[in-house]
């Protein structure tokens, strides 16, 4: 339990098996990522409830993150399933062709010769392969090869420096959203949003499907880039999707717009995940290279809240490999950060309670260097305050409520467990806290922890109680 940052694993053909992802969760798993675009519904729904099987036997809550597909704008077949281009040959992007060949190519977004004119660098298959816009004639567009390569079905185009214009939530989406809420989905991602109304309407939808997702804004846009702080209102948290947003900005870009953006979603309370080719050369090798060590190393002290596999566990050949290392590197790079609890709290003015409470715990849990810091929560949220100044000490949520336990496996440093009662009864409820951290075999006799509470229980918003308990230093209550 001593590791603080969260790992996110894309399920797929190499870990969908139940023997595999118990072994992926036992190696540390914190949430499983169900990338919808690719499968159907069913598939998705079967997994989920494979998820929660296994992860109800291996005794670890595991989150659930349904991703959408979004206008991801793509390319159509070829007759021969692939084609080859080189630099200097002509290619044709055509809205109306049906079957791929040599020099042209179908578009599932059939108005993006609309939104394209010459000069447009057009990057396809994560921006292996570069086109530059010639001219446009009626639906098609003409083009050079820059760089050329092999093309296959269905690969991704993205324009240099942003600016295609089609809806961020498509019908496909819509439908999706469904799924997610239907599975019981803990985060909904939203692909390519331009701004803060693709957010809104994503929750909106969640909501009226019966989802309770926290929302999860994809940045790989450059109007999202612009419009990150409202998106970050709208949203309960962001991911540094460095795939898409490396072709849209540039890749040199990404470095300092990773840092930015976790740093903007923790201090306005919100999540971060960082994203896309962290461990990418462990697709087909044992181990990591250097690179990427020293990646997720930084992301952690960027003060990411969880790191993300893709490819390597959802189609690699060693995704168990993958998470081992990925966890060992996050728990060498947390004991080398240097803790200083941020100050711009104490300037702060809070209005509420709640969220005077949990910062007072942290205050008192700091200067006195307890073992552990126990929240009682109900929805989660005494726990994300917590959770978004660097405290260095672990943060044990506990809550009666399933979907915040679930909810809780992204947030860095918060370890949610289960209560099965929570007493009315302070002195009770204190030693069943104890109790169960002793359980947890996270305190032993003599351990101080601070534990942040509401007297009222099961309310809602309603921490007022802070205290701190030296673990079995008092009598067992009689009740
Ligand atoms: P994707 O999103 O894997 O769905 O494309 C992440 C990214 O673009 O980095
Ligand atoms: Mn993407």
């Amino acid at each position: 339990m001593s590791r603080h940052t969260k790992i996110v694993a894309t399920l797929g053909p190499a870990s969908s098996d139940p023997i595999v992802l118990e072994t992926l969760i036992r190696a540390g798993v914190d949430v499983v990522r169900l990338n919808f675009s690719h499968g159907k519904a069913e598939d998705h729904i079967a997994l989920a409830a494979s998820v929660r099987r296994v992860a109800a036997l291996v005794g670890r809550p595991v989150g659930i993150l349904a991703d959408l597909q979004g206008p991801k704008i793509r390319i159509g077949k070829f007759a021969e399933g692939k084609i080859t281009l080189e630099a200097g040959d002509k290619f044709i992007l055509d809205a109306e062709c049906e079957q791929g060949s040599r020099d042209r190519v179908g578009l599932d977004y059939k108005d993006l010769p609309k939104d394209v004119s010459s000069g447009n660098v057009l990057l396809l298959d994560d921006g292996r392969i570069e086109l530059e816009v010639e001219r446009v004639v009626g639906r098609e567009i003409h083009t050079l090869v820059r760089h050329g390569g092999e093309l296959s079905n269905n690969k991704g185009i993205n324009r240099q420096g942003g600016g295609l214009s089609a809806p961020a939530l498509t019908a496909k989406d819509m439908d999706d959203i469904k799924t997610a809420a239907q599975i019981g989905a803990d985060f909904l991602a939203v692909s390519f949003p331009k701004g803060a109304p693709d957010m809104y309407m994503a929750r909106q939808l969640m909501l009226a499907c019966g989802g309770r997702a926290l929302t999860i804004a994809k940045i790989e846009r450059v109007e999202a880039v612009a419009a990150l702080e409202e998106i970050l209102d709208a949203s309960d948290g962001l991911m540094v999707a460095r795939g898409d947003l490396a072709v849209e900005v540039g890749d040199a870009a990404v470095p300092a717009l990773q840092k930015r953006m976790i740093r903007m979603a923790r201090s306005k309370n919100k999540l971060a995940i960082t994203a896309t080719q962290m461990m990418e050369s462990m697709i087909l090798s044992p181990t990591p290279t250097r690179a990427e060590v020293s990646d997720v190393a930084n992301a952690v002290l960027d003060g990411t809240d969880a790191v993300m596999l893709s490819a390597e566990t959802a189609a690699g050949h060693y995704p168990v490999q993958t998470v081992e290392s990925m966890a060992r590197i996050c728990l060498e790079s947390e004991k080398s950060i240097l803790i200083t609890l941020d100050r711009d709290f104490l300037d702060r003015v809070f209005t509420r309670i709640d969220q005077s409470i949990a910062m007072a715990a942290l205050f008192a849990a700091y200067h006195l260097n307890v073992k552990a810091i126990a929240a009682l929560t109900s929805s989660g949220s005494t726990a994300l305050w917590m959770s978004r100044l660097n405290c260095g000490i672990p943060i044990f949520a506990l809550t009666q409520e399933p979907a915040t336990q679930s909810k809780m496996t992204l947030f860095r440093e918060v370890f949610p467990l289960l209560m099965k009662e929570m007493h009315n009864d302070p002195d009770v409820l204190r030693y069943d806290v104890e109790q169960r951290l002793i359980e947890a075999g996270v305190v032993i006799k003599g351990d101080l922890i601070v534990l942040s509470y509401g007297d009222q229980m099961g309310l809602t918003g309603g921490t007022n109680t802070l205290t701190i308990v030296r673990i079995g230093e008092r009598a067992p209550p009689r009740v």
